[in-house]
């Protein structure tokens, strides 16, 4: 069966009766994942066994007969949690492309119910709207600005501090585009700057995603949220009041804002870079690595903790496993080649002479000064064409995704770095 090659969201209105309806499911999927996950890691750890969604399938069935919330629950929904935790450990396992371990869903975190796509009918009622059929639920409406464009493949209904999306994989059988011809470049993804394009002049920076009216406001909700959580502890039991709900949800409006402004970014950005180039060359890094925290462990406490802790952040809203993944499927559509080259000395390499020393960065300023050939330039930029002649030199395949693999390696579960594998030595 053809895959799905193309993602369409839009926005969900369900009725009242509706909403309350998937407002339970997404809970169920969210238990479901985490008991999951826990079975999964107390086996292990018990008898080194290796559980993987098919039978944890049959237990679902069993589970269905037995447990009314669970019942309540179209099945396809629950087999397609499982599937996604299968999907979660084989993305953790992958060497070429390791994930983080999978982690437990919170309550208050983004709420999600995916769906079997291949079953599902969407139908449009006129210009701008037009309804989807979930099992269980009957028809939903929602704003189709855009037309999907392909057949059905899977679907999620999901919901942030904006509302419910659907959003559907689709299958458009488009095939990719012949090579452009056009130049190649290589990209600096910085820190500090969101990015250098090694044909331009000047970085391209990220707009603040926040207003400052909006920075104070997310400031004041947190501040109150803190203040009514340490009420809700000392005289309601730790019981959320509807004030503090209501918090938490106007927090989570800002929020969502701010990620669709980022989200906004990184999409122009990564559709310029595959339009206008032939080849596009980025630094392989993994992110899991870059963003480990350096907490450290009790006897050998991290250094730079409130650092590296801003320096993740910042690193985290430049998302870089995203634009990655951004960048891999527009190149394809676009015509041109991504190209991800070894990460090393890539901001200590002289552009013009090709010779290697920490000394060319004195001071780890912006500046950029060659020791060997004297050779000056914006350290960022100087990468970037780092970068791109390194790109130039493989110009060949990359793409270490697990979504483009048609072979998954079954893996043995070696690289486990859990907590369950941690000696139990503190406490
Ligand atoms: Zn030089």
């Amino acid at each position: 069966m053809s895959k799905a090659d193309m993602g369409r969201r839009y926005r969900m209105y369900p009725t009242a009766e509706q909403d309350v309806t998937l407002t339970g499911w997404g809970h169920t999927c969210r238990a479901l994942w985490n008991i999951a996950l826990e079975q999964r890691q107390y086996l292990y750890r018990q008898r080194g066994v290796t559980l993987m969604g098919g039978e944890q399938c049959k237990q679902l069935a069993q589970a269905r007969a037995e447990v009314g919330w669970i019942k309540d629950l179209p099945s396809e929904c629950g087999q397609r949690v499982l599937a996604n935790l299968d999907a979660a450990f084989l993305n953790f396992w992958n060497p070429d492309h390791p994930a983080a371990y999978p982690s437990r869903k919170r309550r208050g975190a983004r709420m999600s119910i995916p769906f079997k796509g291949q079953t599902l009918v969407v139908r449009r009622l006129n210009r701008h709207w037009a309804e989807v059929k979930l099992p269980k639920l009957g028809w939903v409406r929602f704003r189709m600005p855009r037309a999907l464009g392909g057949t059905i493949r899977n679907a999620v209904a999901s919901r942030d501090g904006n509302g419910w999306h659907i959003s559907f994989g689709v299958h458009t059988g488009r095939t990719p585009d012949a090579p452009n011809g056009k130049p190649a470049c290589g990209v600096d993804f910085g820190v500090a700057a969101s990015a250098f394009v090694s044909t331009e002049t000047g970085p391209r920076r990220m707009p603040p995603t926040l207003k400052p009216n909006e920075r104070k406001r997310l400031k004041y909700l947190e501040q109150r949220k803190s203040r009514q959580l340490t009420y809700a502890k000392k005289h309601r039991d730790g019981k959320y009041s509807n004030r503090l709900r209501r918090t938490i949800r106007q927090i989570a409006t800002v929020k969502t804002k701010q990620a669709n402004r980022r989200s906004d970014f990184t999409h122009k950005l990564t559709t310029d870079l595959a339009k206008n180039h032939g080849i596009v060359g980025i630094e392989d890094l993994r992110v899991a690595n870059m963003t480990k925290a350096a907490k450290g462990t009790m006897d050998d406490p991290g250094r730079n903790v409130a650092q590296k802790a801003g320096l993740n952040r910042s690193i985290l809203d430049n998302a870089p496993g995203e634009r990655r993944r951004q960048l891999e499927y527009k190149c394809r559509m676009y015509g041109s080649r991504l190209v991800a080259v070894p990460a090393f000395h890539t901001s200590q390499t002289c552009a013009v002479c090709g010779k290697t020393d920490p000394d060319s960065r004195q001071g780890c300023g912006r500046l950029f000064s060659c020791v060997h050939c004297g050779h000056e330039d914006d350290a960022d930029h100087n990468a970037s064409i780092v970068i791109e002649a390194r790109a130039r030199r493989t110009g060949g395949s990359v793409t270490n995704s697990t979504h483009s693999t048609t072979t998954v390696r079954v893996p043995a579960p070696r690289r486990r770095r859990t907590r369950e594998t941690l000696p139990a030595t503190h406490g």
